[in-house]
């Protein structure tokens, strides 16, 4: 009978959050998001959460909050990481919190005995994630106020920050930069350094942890916290539901929400509630025998989802079952897979990030990214729970020890099965409270691919071109592959005729929970972009994407040649596309070749094969060959546009650019590069680059 309640009472939950996402959460200080709701709410917070983050700390007795602004979960992942620590080394009563669950205008009230951590990923061009853009919006704002209007008026607050960036972008971690600026204008005081992690260098995981250690020790000074033994304390505890079977109809069985679990999911569909899409068509585009780059068309028509050219779909990928069974048999959990278990929050302010009553395989195969590289400080974690002496004292080496981790982990592409393998010398790894892996592992991620068809020629439609991740790992027998990749991969194989794919050796539970994605469907959501061609068909557009760097440019020229056709006039589109060979990965040549039709002389496709001759050929090459053509275009004010690898190519052109409009309008490179930077400001050069 209590179940029953609390059914109803989530249903509720579900229902009042759903009411507040049409109102744009303006109603009432309930978030706009029915599954975290849902969680917050089983996990022991009562309804109707307060947006009030002093209250809320207060009512809880925390006196440190860890924000996370986040994308992708890293940064998440992260902020799990210090309130975990906090707690347990320097006994800090902590909380994690999503920043678009709170306001601000009330952080003048933070009493100085608190402390406040950001931990803060930069997005694209310098954007705050979307999460965050409203607290980014409020304290950077012009006119930020606050509740009791003193000067300076943060200056009881005392913070905490560390940012997610990507020095390979121009706006390399400008949002950690920017709040820490704000808050510091406003009078709140950094305690410790402002740490940058730099994805681009691919030093993350040490930039946070060399961080770290500093911060705390600064910490511990500033509040007066004594280290202790940190001693493990799970922050779930899962409860064996003995009297349910999966096939009991109020277990998840990797459905996403509640709606997902009871029916038909209605919309509004996003990052907290995909849309099931059936596959309309899918096929190869790579002639090459050894790589794999699919085309697949997903069907929204049935849903109220909608998108325009430019934008990006996510896909809600599910692990591979050979890395569900390989993770489950070293932890010693193959045999009970299918036990149903509740996971409860310890503490209130904890979410379980996937709904339960639930078995170990959902979990295992929906919800957490299992096959993502370890992190060092998770092995420092798990080190107690070895199998024996030997194994844990290798174990807290690694852990502890940054270059014998690097030597000895990096070249092998271990997940974290693997390395309990390799680490364990093939022994169980019973010891493991299975909360460790919900707090220590992210959540399964969805993966963003840029749309590569236009709306205005397929408004139901959605064009997803995807290479496969695909590589061999010296010294290992089996590839490495990616998750949603080859995902997407055994889906096509499906449509196309095999009834049981297995790329790569890998199988997929392709029918999803409850046979719900049979007849070929993925789950998927819109994200909505700002890269987006101009309002004039007019107006001449350059647009450089080697590789799958092609996607969106798919779409704009379908989009283009469609507007010729409906007789307006488009002005000059010239792609730059760079592959290996023509003969084996020109995504699209055919197509083309029709779009010229309807386009004729205006569409002009520069192509670099760096696999055709002694002399590699990229993108950048071609386009420092059309310098003349190029600077005249951009002197008519044409769009520029970059898509694709953001590591190399897409810095390697904004080099070439700057060089190109200093030649023809005869000025100094460094005058290019500021060109250059004012066409970013002002939309004229457009990324999407990942
Ligand atoms: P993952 O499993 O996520 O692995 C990705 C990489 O992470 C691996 O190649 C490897 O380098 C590393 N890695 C993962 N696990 C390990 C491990 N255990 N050890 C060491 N390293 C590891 N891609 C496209 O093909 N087409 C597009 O149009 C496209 N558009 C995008 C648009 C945006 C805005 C963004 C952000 C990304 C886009 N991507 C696109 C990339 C795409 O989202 C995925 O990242 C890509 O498809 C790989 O996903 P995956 O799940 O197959 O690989």
């Amino acid at each position: 009978a209590e179940l029953d309640t609390l059914d109803i009472i989530v249903l509720g939950v579900i229902l009042l959050g759903t009411l507040a996402y049409f109102t744009k959460g303006t109603l009432w200080g309930v978030t706009k998001d029915p599954y975290a709701n849902a969680f917050a709410n089983v996990s022991g917070a009562k309804a109707g959460r307060s947006r009030n983050i002093i209250e809320k700390m207060e009512e809880s007795g925390k006196n440190c909050v860890i924000f996370y602004g986040s994308q992708t979960g890293t940064a998440e992942d992260y902020a799990s990481r210090l309130a975990k620590e906090g707690k347990s080394r320097f006994g800090l009563e902590t909380m994690v919190a999503d920043l678009e669950e709170y306001d601000y205008d009330n952080l003048d009230t933070m009493p100085s005995d608190k402390v406040a951590m950001f931990v803060l990923a930069t997005y694209g061009e310098g954007e705050p994630t979307d999460n965050a853009v409203e607290f980014y919006e409020f304290i950077t704002g012009e006119d930020v106020s606050f509740s009791e209007g003193s000067d300076p008026p943060l200056e009881n607050l005392n913070f905490v920050a560390f940012g997610l960036g990507n020095n390979t972008y121009e706006h390399y971690n400008s949002m950690v930069r920017n709040v820490d600026k704000a808050l510091q204008k406003l009078g709140a005081h950094r305690i410790g350094e402002a740490g940058e992690g730099d994805d681009g260098a691919g030093t993350m995981e040490e930039d946070f942890l060399a961080w770290k250690d500093p911060m705390w020790a600064a910490l511990a000074d500033k509040m007066g916290l004594e280290e202790r033994e940190a001693v493990y304390e799970p922050t779930f505890d899962i409860v064996n539901r003995e009297n349910l079977t999966p096939e009991s109809p109020e277990v998840y069985l990797g459905e996403p929400n509640k709606m997902h679990l009871e029916g038909a999911a209605k919309g509004p569909f996003n990052s907290h509630n995909p849309y099931i899409a059936p596959i309309a068509e899918s096929r190869e585009l790579f002639s090459a025998k050894d790589r794999n780059c699919i085309h697949m068309e997903v069907d929204i028509s049935g849903s109220n989802l909608s998108y325009q050219t430019g934008d990006h779909i996510a896909i809600w990928p599910t692990n591979s079952g050979d890395e569900v069974d390989r993770f489950l048999d070293i932890i010693g959990l193959k045999e009970k897979r299918n036990y149903v278990i509740s996971v409860k929050a310890l503490e209130p302010t904890a979410k379980v990030p996937f709904p339960t009553p639930t078995t170990y395989d959902a979990i295992v195969r929906y919800h957490l990214e299992i096959c993502a590289p370890v992190s060092r400080q998770f092995a420092a974690t798990l080190a107690a729970f070895s199998p024996d002496e030997e194994v844990k004292a290798e174990m807290t080496r690694l852990g502890s020890d940054k270059q014998y981790f690097h030597d000895k982990i990096g070249p092998h592409f271990y997940n974290i099965a693997r390395f309990l393998e390799a680490v364990g010398k093939g022994q169980k790894w019973t010891n493991i409270p299975f909360s460790a892996f919900i707090e220590g592992l992210t959540k399964l991620q969805p993966r963003y691919y840029s749309i590569s068809s236009s709306s205005l020629v397929q408004p139901k439609k959605i064009s997803i071109t995807a290479v496969v991740e695909s590589r061999k790992i010296p010294g290992r027998n089996d590839p490495f592959n990616g998750v949603a990749t080859n995902y997407l991969l055994a889906l096509k194989q499906k449509q196309n005729g095999d009834p049981n794919p297995s790329p790569f050796g890998k199988t997929y539970a392709l029918n999803g929970p409850r046979n719900k994605f049979d007849g070929i469907h993925v789950p998927v959501h819109v994200r909505h972009s700002n890269f987006k061609l101009p309002s004039d068909p007019g107006k001449p557009v350059i647009m450089v994407g080697p590789g799958t760097g092609v996607a969106p440019f798919r779409g704009f020229i379908q989009e283009r040649a469609k507007q010729a056709q409906n007789g307006a006039t488009v002005g000059k589109t010239i792609l730059f596309f760079g592959c290996r060979k023509r003969s084996e990965d020109f995504l699209y040549e055919t197509e083309f070749e029709e779009y010229k039709k309807a386009l004729g002389d205006s569409l002009e496709i520069v192509t670099a094969f760096s696999r055709e001759s002694s002399k590699k050929v990229y993108v950048q090459h071609r386009l420092k060959e059309r310098s003349k053509e190029v600077g005249e275009l951009l002197s008519q004010k044409a769009c520029f546009y970059v898509c694709g690898d953001a590591a190399h190519m897409a810095r390697e052109v904004n080099t070439v650019l700057a060089q190109i409009l200093a030649e023809s309008r005869g000025v100094s490179e460094a005058k290019g590069e500021e060109i250059v930077k004012n066409m970013r400001a002002a939309n004229q050069y457009q990324e999407d680059v990942w």
